[in-house]
């Protein structure tokens, strides 16, 4: 499901229309482009006009992949979906296409309306999501769990109190009666908002230049001084990157988050410790032993399987890699945060591993923590279908690069 959102350019006062994952705002009126500031992104969907008491009730919006680690392998699956984020009996428990079927806003303390308060948790709305749709579980609970690439956020549905009728605030239809007109709100409002949608300027903080990004980029280049930025409280903040150095013509850069990490609960240090525990067929070298193991985590969003495709491949080859801090010329936009690299440590271990058996059991017991995390552009060989990392022997192909930006 692909959702919309209308938000009024800061510079001109246009509309600007918006993808629900898009990260920087460009104005089709004025050319203006903002970043948006992180923050749970709060929607209301528009209402009809019909005399009343306006009421807004929370629904949890999901959207990402789950992976799952059993002993069989890393299981992953696709979530999107909506659910009601409050217990009241006469509200649709989802809000199936009816976000798709319109644009939405983002939610604002300006408006008359009582804002009910959310009570569930994200693991709460998954478990009711996979209740409603009836998805196939696996028997045993797994090791692990993780999202990666997820967009949470809350949708608003509004409600129409006319006397002591309650309707739904976008259809018009009636959805309950109140018994003795009791009121079932006021307890669950919402107290206190502070919902402003922070938008910063695209320039460059170093050299004011205009940074390179398209509207999923969370990550944004300076080609002018060869610097990266990333939003962070508001602010923004350098990111340590590299480029390594093309061979040939034809190269397209892809962003990767480079990490290191120390691990409790396995015997993990070295890149001869990942290929023994792996048990990856390459035979070990003397020096691997003080060589430290180094994870590459895609830094775009592209589809589950093949996001712990690549992961698993970069890091099985750990190759030597040098480059310098360079803008890329062409380079695909870094739209996964490290902070989701970060998070898929374990599964990239799980996935890489030949032998499950010496590392997924053990999964619930190891704690990784981040020494390092940076950004390394790779160069990739454009065929016109495949973007080939030869070294790495890693193919990806072009269209699901594309349609990974949607994720
Ligand atoms: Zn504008
Ligand atoms: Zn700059």
């Amino acid at each position: 499901m692909d959702l919309k959102v209308i938000h009024e350019c800061p510079q001109c006062g246009g509309e600007v229309e918006l993808a629900e994952t898009d990260r920087v705002l460009t104005c089709p009126f004025c050319g203006m482009r903002h970043i948006l500031a992180r923050g749970t992104a709060r929607f209301i969907l528009p209402h009809i006009k019909r005399q009343g008491r306006l009421i807004h009730v929370p629904y949890l919006r999901c959207k990402g992949a789950v992976f799952s680690c059993h002993l069989s392998g890393v299981a992953h699956r696709v979530v999107d979906t909506t659910v009601a984020a409050v217990s009241i009996a006469a509200l649709p428990h989802t809000l199936g296409y009816r976000p798709q079927a319109m644009k939405m806003q983002y939610a604002s303390d300006t408006l008359d309306t009582t804002y009910l308060k959310n009570t569930l948790t994200l693991a709460q709305a998954i478990t009711l999501a996979e209740s409603l749709h009836q998805t196939v579980t696996e028997s045993a609970p797994p090791l692990h769990q993780e999202w990666i690439g997820e967009t949470i956020s809350l949708i608003y549905l509004p409600l129409i109190i006319d006397n002591d009728t309650v309707f739904d605030g976008v259809t018009g239809d009636a959805l309950t009666t109140l018994t003795n007109n009791q009121d079932i709100f006021t307890p669950l409002a919402l107290q206190s908002l502070d919902w402003q949608i922070k938008l910063l300027p695209t320039l460059c903080p170093n050299c004011g230049g205009d940074l390179r990004c398209e509207q999923e980029s969370v990550v944004l280049l300076c080609s002018n001084c060869d610097t990266a930025w990333q939003e962070s409280g508001g602010k923004l903040t350098a990111v340590v990157f590299e480029t390594v150095a093309a061979k040939g013509e034809d190269a397209i850069h892809l962003p990767f988050w480079r990490l290191q990490a120390d691990f409790a609960g396995i015997d993990l240090h070295s890149l001869a410790d990942f290929i023994r525990l792996t048990n990856i067929p390459r035979a070990i070298q003397p020096e691997w032993e003080d060589n430290v193991l180094t994870f590459y985590c895609p830094a775009f969003k592209i589809r589950p399987k093949i996001f712990l495709r690549i992961a698993s491949q970069l890091t099985a080859a750990q190759l030597p890699t040098t480059g310098t801090a360079q803008t890329p010329s062409r380079f695909a936009s870094v739209s996964l945060e490290s902070a989701e690299a970060e998070e898929s440590i374990k599964l990239i271990l799980a996935s890489a591993a030949i032998a499950k058996r010496n590392i997924l059991p053990k999964l619930p017991e190891i704690t990784v923590t981040i020494k390092r995390n940076s950004l390394v552009f790779l160069p990739f060989f454009d065929n016109g279908y495949e973007l080939c990392q030869e070294e790495m022997k890693v193919v990806i192909n072009k269209q699901i690069l594309e349609l990974g930006k949607k994720l």
